[in-house]
């Protein structure tokens, strides 16, 4: 296991992070205080997992991160970040890791402080990290996981994956403090997804999640997701769902990067059907896996527990 010191750096291993085109150890690398991710959160960011050193769909994080660039009107040549993501690993000693994320992010660059737009000209600062990711192990998923809802208090265009992610630590630190994992964002009378994963709701062999709009993050995994559950027959339904509807569900999931496949068995303190990990849930987070071996092409005891 690696600890968190409090200056940053790891306990044990390589903690090399990339920043605007310079290798360094994490307490060594620092960002102008006029940098404007640091003082308007202007910048977009994204996390890829890796699985036995391999990338899950690398290209589909990259496509989301273009989109983000593209609607902030951010200028960055996205050309070497596919090797940065591979290099990142080797600096790290992480290319045998049961799993692994990188995490990239971009922002406006260096510029003094005023709310228009910066001449073209300023460089784009870049910043990226790699970490080890602890899998959840097989009983604690089998128990499954409590969540909450809360009012979704973001701005109009979560659809691009931003630095801005105050409302999401707001929700999300409700969410610990009630006790429970993750927060359910909802927005006038509809359950939308997880502050930081989407949310799939399953009425019996019909599994449900939000349409991709302005107000959910189109999320790598969901798309995974909708993929497996359409192989193995399930019929899928890209549509909203008013919070109320939540008490006849049969199950409950999270997905997302880090999420993988989580089982939500309470929310807000009720439980979810019977308060059991259901089949379906069961059977996707088999099917999930089983792609991540195939399409990562690593063997199952590459990756750990699970
Ligand atoms: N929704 C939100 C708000 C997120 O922050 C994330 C991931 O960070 C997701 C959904 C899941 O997206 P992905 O599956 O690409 O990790």
């Amino acid at each position: 296991m690696t600890t968190a010191r409090h200056d940053g750096t790891s306990g044990q291993g390589a903690d090399i992070v990339h920043l605007s085109g310079a290798w360094l150890p994490r307490g060594e690398a620092l960002v102008p205080v006029d940098d404007r991710g640091f003082v308007f959160g202007d910048g977009v960011y994204d996390m890829t997992p890796a699985y036995g050193g391999r990338f899950l769909r690398l290209q589909r994080h990259l496509d989301r991160l273009r989109f983000g660039l593209e609607e902030l009107e951010i200028d960055f040549d996205l050309s070497g970040v596919e090797e940065l993501h591979h290099e990142i690993l080797r600096r790290n000693g992480l290319t045998d890791a049961p799993m692994a994320t990188v995490y990239l992010q971009v922002t406006r660059g260096v510029a003094p402080r005023a709310h228009h737009f910066p001449p073209r000209s300023t460089a784009a600062t870049v910043y990226a990290f790699a970490k080890r990711f602890a899998r959840t192990s097989a009983d604690v998923w089998a128990r499954g996981f409590e969540a909450v809802t809360h009012p979704d208090r973001r701005w109009g265009r979560v659809d691009i994956k931003t630095l801005q992610l105050l409302p999401n630590a707001l929700a999300q630190q409700a969410a610990r403090a009630a006790g429970a994992g993750d927060a359910l964002m909802v927005r006038d009378g509809i359950v939308l997804e997880g502050a930081l994963s989407n949310l799939f709701i399953v009425f019996g062999r019909t599994i449900r999640t939000h349409p991709t709009s302005n107000q959910i993050l189109p999320g790598i995994t969901r798309e995974l997701i909708l993929e497996i559950s359409r192989e193995e027959g399930y019929e899928v339904e890209e549509r909203s769902t008013p919070i109320e509807h939540l008490s006849h569900a049969s199950e409950v999931f999270m997905t997302g990067t880090t999420t993988e496949v989580k089982p939500i068995v309470r929310i807000d303190g009720q439980p979810v059907a019977d308060g059991r990990v259901g089949p379906v849930t069961t059977d996707l987070h088999r099917a999930f896996m089983e792609r991540v071996r195939r399409e990562c092409g690593v063997p199952a005891t590459a990756l750990g527990s699970i």
